[in-house]
């Protein structure tokens, strides 16, 4: 078995596979765990502090439970916390390796990136096309899992999401999550169609529980999730540069509108919900979405890794209400 890599948000994971790594997504252990508020108990334990994002509290809590000693840090592109916490993990004996995403796109610093990677842990582009090539055929069932979310309405949002959100590292065996996704679409063909409200879900992925299962049972059929379909690459970019050119999350919000305006339009998208994470600095981008979408948008703020709360549901009701009124 090879050995665990964490990492603090998407990465060209294509990479650790091909070194025999496993590449595993700390914010994914953190957030399926069964008790996840132990992780953010021992951070605040630690020193961290309560007006802290919970996500970083959460993946610091992981990393000093879990035996994983080597981590890549996303240092620009992702978080203006990470490059503290990082010093941090550095301090606790942590190895911690940086990447960067350059906010300009700029090929070559980006190509410098994952040559930086490969040599790291010893991947040559022969190695790596051949692992890139069976991890597109799993991309290429993501697709259609999404597809079967927006246009056949088979898929629920929240089976939408788990899926997406965990291909950024395919629960560490891409292999096993393409069998996983084969039969879980098999099971998925044999359903009738949803009929909801069709929701756009924006921003990062949330940390309260029961959102997804919630607005189904008041009536929405969240029909595209946009941060957690940008982790599964829905692009064919054979390119691995291109690839993470093309992604659009770490390049801020101009980079992500285009994507955003496209979806509402192919999908039919009546109501946005914008997740913000208490926080965190990228609340402040709802100022630009409320100004550039064309479409009704509900800002909604999570701290804890708890069930939604009475205050937010009520929001989600009145919303979901309003939108089925304008379908008249
Ligand atoms: S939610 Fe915001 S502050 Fe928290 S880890 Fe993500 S980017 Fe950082």
């Amino acid at each position: 078995m090879g050995k665990i890599i964490g990492f603090t948000t998407t990465i060209p994971f294509e990479i650790l596979f091909a070194g025999g790594y496993i590449p595993c997504d700390l914010n994914n252990i953190f957030i399926t765990d069964s008790e996840p508020m132990h992780f953010i108990e021992k951070a605040e334990m630690d020193g961290f502090h309560k007006s802290m994002c919970n996500w970083i509290k959460g993946i610091y809590g992981v990393l000093m439970e879990k035996d994983i000693d080597s981590v890549i840090a996303v240092m620009e592109g992702d978080c203006s916390n990470t490059q503290a916490l990082a010093e941090i993990l550095q301090f606790k004996g942590i190895h911690v390796i940086p990447f960067s995403y350059p906010y300009d796109r700029d090929r070559d610093v980006i190509r410098r990136e994952i040559d930086k990677l490969m040599g790291i842990f010893g991947v040559d582009y022969e190695k790596l096309k051949t692992t890139e090539s069976e991890i597109e055929d799993v991309r290429e069932i993501l697709r259609k899992i999404d597809r079967m979310t927006w246009d056949d309405n088979l898929v629920t949002g929240y089976e939408n999401h788990l899926w997406l959100v965990r291909s950024s590292d395919m629960l560490g065996d891409y292999r096993m999550y393409h069998r996983m996704a084969k039969e879980f679409i098999d099971e998925a063909r044999k359903r009738r169609p949803i009929d909801g409200v069709r929701i756009g879900f924006i921003g990062v992925p949330p940390i309260v529980t029961g959102l997804y299962e919630f607005i189904e049972d008041i009536g929405g059929h969240v029909v595209y999730n946009e941060t957690q379909r940008q982790f599964s690459m829905p692009f064919k970019e054979s390119d691995i540069v291109e690839r993470y050119r093309t992604y659009t999350y770490p390049y801020g919000i101009f980079s992500r509108l285009h994507d955003i305006k496209t979806e509402i339009k192919k999908r039919d998208i009546k109501g946005i919900i914008h997740y913000v994470q208490a926080f965190c600095y990228r609340v402040m981008e709802d100022v630009i979405l409320r100004q550039t979408l064309d479409c009704p948008i509900l800002t909604i703020e999570g701290e804890l890794p708890r069930p939604l709360d009475a205050r937010l549901r009520l929001r989600l009701e009145a919303f979901i209400e309003m939108l089925r009124g304008q379908e008249g």
